[in-house]
């Protein structure tokens, strides 16, 4: 059997899993494994295999030294490099800009393309590049591949992609919507034809993608025109600990009125903001806990998170004209019956009726939760990002 090491490389941590391409969406990778706090004393390596688990605790000096540890333990567990057929490695990117859209075989060329990329993505692109090159390094003889967080949605419709500001500015520095999560947008957007039983071409449905990071696509015969993550991945709905859509005047606001600088209001609107800023809490089974003990501020924070995500179901609606289906994934909308309910209740009229019992019905697997006289059909589809980058990984092997 031949085998992909994909790679999630971050600013301080590296995903990695070692996945076959032919698996189903809902098999488990043979092994999956967590690097943390690189450059940090308290380095941590975590590798899953077989039901079993091996950490390791020991400072990791750079992400070097984590994919060496990494693979010395896949050595030590027999499935290290030379001891399976691994026949490519998938690096995850978070931004192609306008140049990428599809997959790419990486060379020096395509590293320094990447590179070019990171004013756009200034945290993500430099942390993926390290992984890259470090792979590269430790891997010479197999194929690396590029797959973009934003590839997607690089053909959006202009009206779209484009913001209504200055269009000399906004050319002069890139600013765009480009969309993000789209290989998990893309991966449940191919698998909705074959639960309908339709052509892809014929088919226009809505994907929510509801994880600690949450977005909304609409997707028009397998093309998305519309999606709810723009110049960088803070846009859109509101999530767990990211604001979402607002008034950007809210950050002159807090310049002027707050004396806050721009990295203290980037900070607030990223990781204090959303679910967790209105509540204390971004994790949906605690903020259930806490509405169900009656505490205000949780079902305040749940509210604010439907109301965002609704709006933006009725403007893909309409964006789309004619809906077939509608699909959650991602941790949020895999789990949480609550939000699946919410997010779609009394749209009877629109042809849109979920069923109860359907939605309370727990499974790896996709599935329906709509009535079968609902219209449009809503799903449940497990989003599998990692198997996606295998398999495109895998075409260039
Ligand atoms: P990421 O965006 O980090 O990839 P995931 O898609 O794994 O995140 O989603 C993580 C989130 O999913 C958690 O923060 C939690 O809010 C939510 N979640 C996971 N399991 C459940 C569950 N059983 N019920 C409700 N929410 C859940």
């Amino acid at each position: 059997m031949s085998y992909v090491l994909v790679i999630n490389s971050g600013s301080s941590s590296i995903k990695f899993q070692i996945v076959d391409p032919q698996a189903g969406a809902t098999d488990d990778p043979m092994v999956s494994g967590l690097v943390e706090q690189i450059g940090e004393d308290n380095g941590r390596l975590t590798v899953k295999y077989d039901g079993k688990k091996v950490v390791k605790q020991q400072p990791i000096k750079d992400h070097t030294a984590g994919l060496k540890l990494s693979i010395d333990q896949l050595e030590r567990i027999g499935m290290g490099p030379t001891q399976v057929d691994l026949i490519a490695v998938g690096h995850r990117v978070v931004h192609g800009g306008m140049v990428f859209s599809a997959p790419e075989l990486i060379n020096d060329q395509v590293v320094e393309m990447i590179r070019d990329l990171i004013p756009l993505a200034p945290l993500h692109n430099p942390a993926n590049i390290d992984g890259i090159d470090v792979a590269r390094e430790l891997l010479p003889n197999l194929p690396h591949v590029a797959v973009f967080d934003t590839g997607f949605f690089r053909d959006l419709p202009p009206a779209a992609a484009l913001y209504a500001i200055n269009a000399e500015v906004a050319a002069a520095n890139q600013v765009r919507r480009y969309g993000f999560h789209g290989t998990s947008h893309e991966f449940i957007s191919q698998q909705v034809p074959e639960l309908l039983g339709a052509p892809a071409n014929e088919v226009n449905q809505i994907t929510l993608h509801l994880g600690n990071g949450a977005s909304a696509s609409a997707i028009h015969g397998g093309q998305p025109i519309d999606t709810t993550m723009g110049l960088t991945p803070l846009a859109g709905l509101a999530m767990g600990t990211r604001c979402g859509d607002i008034d950007p005047g809210i950050i002159f606001h807090l310049a002027r009125q707050a004396d806050m600088s721009i990295d203290e209001i980037d900070n607030l609107l990223n990781k204090q903001s959303g679910v967790k800023g209105l509540s204390g809490v971004n994790d949906f089974r605690q903020l259930r806990e806490l509405i169900d003990a009656g505490n205000e501020d949780a079902w305040l924070a749940y509210n604010v998170y439907i109301h965002a995500l609704r709006r933006f179901i009725g403007a893909y609606m309409v964006a789309l004209g004619r809906v077939d289906a509608i699909s959650f994934t991602a941790g949020v909308g895999e789990n949480d019956t609550n939000v699946r309910y919410d997010a779609l209740a009394g749209l009877e009229m629109y042809g849109i009726e979920i069923d109860e019992e359907r939605n309370q019905i727990r499974s790896d697997e996709p599935r329906l939760i709509s009535t079968d006289n609902s219209r449009v059909k809503v799903f449940v589809v497990p989003t599998n990002e990692e198997l996606a980058i295998a398999r495109k990984a895998a075409a260039f092997a």
